[in-house]
C-alpha cells in the first residue's frame, strides 16, 4: 500500500507513535524486525508450555501515569494490582513494604515516617500535573502545577530530586528501612547512587506507587502491544512482523519515525556530520542479565508479607545497594548484587502457573553468568526457593540484544539516565525527537522521557510530525 508514515520498530514508543498518526488520518505502516510485536512488552513461553512470561517489561505503573496511555481506552487490557506494589527484605528485621497509600508506607517507616510523606509522599501529592512535567520535559507547563499546593509539593520534591540517593538517605532518612526503600527504588535507575538526580529516578517511581499503583496487565504485557496493534489496524493502518529495516533508503513516505536506538540510526542514513558526532557521542548504560523461573509454588519468603508484593528489591541496606552499584558503574560484577524481582502471580493468576523473573546490573556487553548470585540474593530472604524451581531461563546481554537490538549491550534504559544524558536525549535540543533529515523523526528510550511503558517519545515525534 502507499502509505504516508512508516514506523519502525514496534516498542511502546512506536505503536504509540503509529496510533496516533492513524488516529490523524495518516495512512501508517508499521514495520517490527522480531516475530512478534511490543518490543518491551513482548510476552512468550519461556520456561515451560502454557507459562506466560514477559520477556521485557511487566510493571505497568508508567503506563497508567503516562499523559501518553492513560487516556487511551483499549480493547483486551484489563490493568491487576497486586496487594502491595513493592516490597524490600532485610536481613534481620521485617522487610520494608510499599503500600498505595503513602501514609501507610510512611507509618511503617517509624523515625522516618516524616521523610517519606515530605519527600515520596510530595511528588505523589504533586500529582498528575509533576508526572507530567517530568514525562514531557520540553511540553507545556502543566496547568494543574498552577496550584499553589501542587507546586509547593513539586518544589520540594525537585529540592530532593537534585540530589544523589545516597545523599538525600543520609541527610533526610534515619533508619536503616527508610535509607534501604530509598535506594531500592533509586537503583531502577541503574546508576551509581552517588551520581545526582538518583533520588529523583527512585522518588518519583515511589510516587507512582501511591498514584496509580504498579499493576500488571492481565495475561502478560504482550496484551497492550496487541491492543495497540489492533487499534492501529482499526484505523486503517499496515502491521507487519519480521521486516527489519537496515536503510532508510528502503522506506519510501513523507513521515518516517524510527523506534531504534541511535547507534542503529547512524548505520541507517547518511546524517550531517554535524549532528552525526553528536550522536555518536550518546553513551549506553549498563546492561542486566535477566533469568525467568517457572515455579511450584510461590517464593517462600521469610517475611510471608513480602509475598503480596508484585516488584521485589532484594540487596538489603542503602550501603549494601549502593556499593553493588558502585561497581557495576566501574565496570565490575557486584559479587552481592542487588536484584530487582518480579512476581506477576501475586497479581494475576491467569498466567499458567508461578512465573518469576529477577535481573541484576552487570558492565555493559558482559558475558559473565550471574545465575548464581541472583539466586543466593534471593535464597537469603527466601530460604528453600531453589527447591521450588522448575525451569529456568537465562538472558545475558548477548541474548537481550539479539531479541530486540535497541538493548545495546543488554542496556535496557535506551542509554545512560544521567543528568548529561537526562539533558542530551540524544542530543540537546528544544525538539530532540526532530532530525535534521526531513520528515525523519526518533522516537525510542533513547529521547525524552527515557525508558519505561509510557509512550511518550512515540506521542512527541507523532505530535512534530504532524505539525
Ligand atoms: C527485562 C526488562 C524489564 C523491564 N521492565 C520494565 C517494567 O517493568 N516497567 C517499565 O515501565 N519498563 C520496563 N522495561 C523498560 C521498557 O520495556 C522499555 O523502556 C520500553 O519498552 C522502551 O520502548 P521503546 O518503544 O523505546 O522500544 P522497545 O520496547 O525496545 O522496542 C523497540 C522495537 O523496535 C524493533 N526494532 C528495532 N530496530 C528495528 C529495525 N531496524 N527494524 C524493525 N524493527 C526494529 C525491536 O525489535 C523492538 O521490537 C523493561 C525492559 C526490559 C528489557
Amino acid at each position: 500500500m502507499s502509505v504516508d508514515a512508516v514506523v519502525v520498530g514496534s516498542g511502546p514508543n512506536g505503536l504509540v507513535a503509529a496510533v496516533k498518526l492513524a488516529e490523524a488520518g495518516r495512512r501508517v505502516l508499521l514495520l517490527e524486525a522480531a516475530d512478534a510485536f511490543g518490543g518491551g512488552l513482548r510476552s512468550a513461553e519461556l520456561t515451560l508450555p502454557g507459562l506466560v512470561h514477559d520477556v521485557g517489561a511487566t510493571v505497568m505503573a508508567m503506563a497508567l501515569a503516562s499523559p501518553a496511555l492513560r487516556d487511551l481506552k483499549l480493547k483486551g487490557v484489563e490493568y491487576a494490582h497486586p496487594p502491595l506494589p513493592a516490597a524490600h527484605p532485610l536481613d534481620d528485621r521485617p522487610a520494608v513494604l510499599v503500600h498505595r497509600d503513602a501514609g501507610r508506607t510512611a507509618a511503617g517507616l517509624g523515625r522516618d515516617a516524616a521523610a517519606w510523606r515530605a519527600t515520596a509522599g510530595a511528588a505523589a501529592r504533586a500529582g498528575f500535573p509533576l508526572v507530567d512535567l517530568l514525562l514531557r520535559p520540553l511540553g507545556p507547563w502543566p496547568a494543574g502545577l498552577a496550584r499553589p499546593s501542587a507546586l509547593a509539593a513539586a518544589a520540594r520534591f525537585g529540592a530532593a530530586a537534585a540530589l544523589p540517593a545516597t545523599t538525600l538517605g543520609r541527610l533526610a532518612f534515619r533508619t536503616v528501612e527508610g535509607r534501604a526503600v530509598l535506594a531500592g527504588m533509586a537503583a531502577h535507575s541503574l546508576l551509581d547512587l552517588r551520581a545526582p538526580i538518583t533520588s529523583g529516578y527512585g522518588l518519583m517511581l515511589a510516587a507512582t506507587a501511591h498514584l496509580v499503583g504498579w499493576p500488571v496487565v492481565r495475561g502478560g504485557s504482550q496484551r497492550l502491544a496487541d491492543a495497540l496493534v489492533a487499534r492501529l489496524r482499526e484505523l486503517g493502518g499496515e502491521a507487519v512482523t519480521g521486516h527489519r529495516v537496515r536503510r532508510l533508503a528502503e522506506l519510501d513516505a513523507e513521515t518516517v519515525v524510527l523506534d531504534v536506538s541511535p547507534r542503529q540510526f547512524l548505520k541507517m542514513a547518511d546524517l550531517p556530520p554535524a549532528y552525526r558526532d553528536r550522536l555518536a557521542r550518546f553513551r549506553h548504560g549498563p546492561g542486566v542479565f535477566k533469568l525467568d523461573w517457572a515455579l511450584d509454588g510461590p517464593v517462600p519468603w521469610r517475611d510471608p508479607a513480602v509475598a503480596g508484593a508484585g516488584t521485589v528489591h532484594l540487596g538489603g541496606t542503602m550501603e549494601e545497594i549502593a556499593l553493588s552499584e558502585a561497581e557495576t558503574a566501574a565496570g565490575r560484577h557486584s559479587p552481592r548484587p542487588y536484584v530487582l524481582l518480579v512476581q506477576p502471580y501475586a497479581a494475576d493468576p491467569t498466567r499458567g502457573g508461578h512465573t518469576l523473573w529477577a535481573y541484576c546490573h552487570v558492565p555493559n556487553g558482559s558475558t559473565v553468568d550471574m545465575t548464581g548470585p541472583i539466586e543466593a540474593q534471593i535464597e537469603r530472604y527466601a530460604p528453600g526457593f531453589r527447591e521450588r524451581v522448575l525451569a529456568r531461563h537465562a538472558m545475558g546481554p548477548a541474548e537481550l540484544e539479539a531479541a530486540n537490538p535497541n538493548l545495546v549491550g543488554g542496556d535496557i534504559g535506551g542509554g545512560l539516565a544521567s543528568l548529561g544524558q537526562f539533558l542530551k536525549r540524544p542530543v540537546w535540543s528544544p525538539a530532540p525527537w526532530r532530525t535534521p533529515l526531513r520528515g525523519v523523526f526518533l522516537c525510542s528510550a533513547s529521547t525524552p522521557p527515557g525508558p519505561g511503558v509510557h509512550g511518550v517519545g512515540g506521542w512527541q515525534a507523532a505530535r512534530l510530525a504532524l505539525r
